[in-house]
């Protein structure tokens, strides 16, 4: 196989910057009764050197997800967001919207028809174009920027919203890196791939969503002389913010990018280690969070059920599965009650407020919530306290 082509900009010129080796599709839950071995496909990222889009290399067909529950942390964001783009004028009471969503849901559909947004017909153009977290999924990204761009109406706003790859280098978060999940944009790159349909970026919002989550509105060139109320001509002060730590964080360095592959390594010795000593002093131990994100991260460290009895998860269409690649069940959150764990390892460190408040019995019977992403993170990455505990137990280091 050679080089591949920039699902972007069709450049071949790039760099492998993380390679997981073989992992088994992180969507695909095998019955508890499926003994395995689960297929695998290579997972790696590819960062292309013309446009700067970091991308999935290998392009396996693999099962869809069983949906989960929608997390409330999600559920607020999109409340925010809403809020935060009404407020600078851009959702036009009566205006048409076209929802480009993401498999996993999280619809504004619903939150945008309580502001007077009417959704366009099938095809129909539309004054305001939403991708949330959907654009991502798009095997042929040039192709489904260009649908999007398509897509607006003269005058209206095209809003994308994405987990910044510049959140995922400084926070280490190497196991954002999944199967069915093509593109994982800078705000950089995503400029890029705008300039290409004829759009410019010209105002964004951050959000503290997995750890930092962008929101851009862009307008199209050629309408840049008579731009809806709220958006300015050219990139505001908050793109060239955006643009500016880019480019300080180094996003499109493929040695930057290399960082992710060490990450990888910490991470996963972490908790390896981490579980080894819980399990030699006699502590139970339960997971909570059967993500996509868990997946790569018990592979890669080599968790067995020896190690993690079972991950709790509140999506009903879970239980009775297994953990792909592992023997390690997912299990009914009522587990967390009934095993009254020492410490429940949270792979999803957004739901940490969410889990404290909807399972108090954990902390109420002594236990702890450990966040898996700071484990063996050695004091560096995003910060984290360096047990990775919270509640009662937390260090302030
Ligand atoms: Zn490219």
């Amino acid at each position: 196989m050679g080089e591949p082509a920039c699902r972007a900009c069709r450049g071949r010129a790039g760099h492998l910057v993380l390679d997981l080796g073989e992992q088994p599709a992180c969507d695909y839950f095998p019955r508890c009764d499926d003994a395995g071995p689960d297929p695998e496909y290579p997972l790696q990222m590819w960062l292309c050197s013309a446009c700067g889009l970091a991308q999935l290399a290998a392009d396996p067909t693999v099962p869809e997800e069983p949906r989960g529950a929608e997390p409330a942390a999600l559920v607020e964001q999109a409340a925010d967001a809403v809020q935060r783009v009404a407020a600078a004028g851009l959702l036009p009471a009566g205006g048409r919207v076209a929802e480009y969503g993401s498999p996993h849901g999280g619809s504004w559909l619903g939150l945008l028809a309580r502001r007077g947004l009417t959704p366009a017909g099938d095809g129909q153009p539309a004054d305001v174009v939403i991708d949330c977290f959907g654009l991502m999924h798009a095997a042929d990204q040039s192709a489904a920027l260009a649908e999007r761009a398509a897509r607006m109406a003269a005058g209206g706003v095209l809003l994308l919203q994405y987990h910044s790859l510049d959140t995922i280098i400084r926070c280490g978060q190497w196991n954002a890196l999944r199967h069915g999940h093509y593109a994982y944009y800078s705000t950089t790159a995503l400029a890029a791939m705008l300039a290409a349909t004829g759009f410019s970026p010209r105002t964004a919002w951050h959000f503290e969503l997995y750890g930092g989550t962008v929101l851009l509105a862009a307008g199209r060139d050629s309408e840049a002389s008579a731009m809806p109320d709220g958006l300015s001509a050219t990139p505001d002060r908050a793109v060239l913010s955006l643009l500016a730590e880019d480019a300080r964080v180094g996003v499109c360095d493929p040695a930057v990018l290399g960082g992710l592959e060490r990450s990888a390594h910490a991470r996963a010795s972490g908790l390896r280690e981490w579980l080894i000593a819980q399990r030699s002093a006699g502590s139970a131990v339960l997971g909570y969070g059967a993500a996509s994100r868990a997946v790569a991260l018990l592979r890669r460290a080599g968790v067995d059920r020896t190690l993690l009895p079972a991950v709790a998860d509140a999506s009903p269409a879970k239980q009775g599965l297994r953990m792909p690649g592992t023997d390690v069940p997912v299990v009914s959150p009522a587990q967390l009650a009934e095993r009254r764990p020492a410490a429940v390892v949270l792979f999803l460190p957004d739901l940490l407020t969410e889990v404290r408040a909807a399972f108090p019995e954990v902390e109420a019977a002594g236990g702890r919530w450990v966040d898996a992403e700071t484990l063996g993170d050695g004091g560096s990455g995003n910060g984290g306290s360096g047990n990775g505990s919270f509640g009662g137990l937390q260090q302030h280091a």
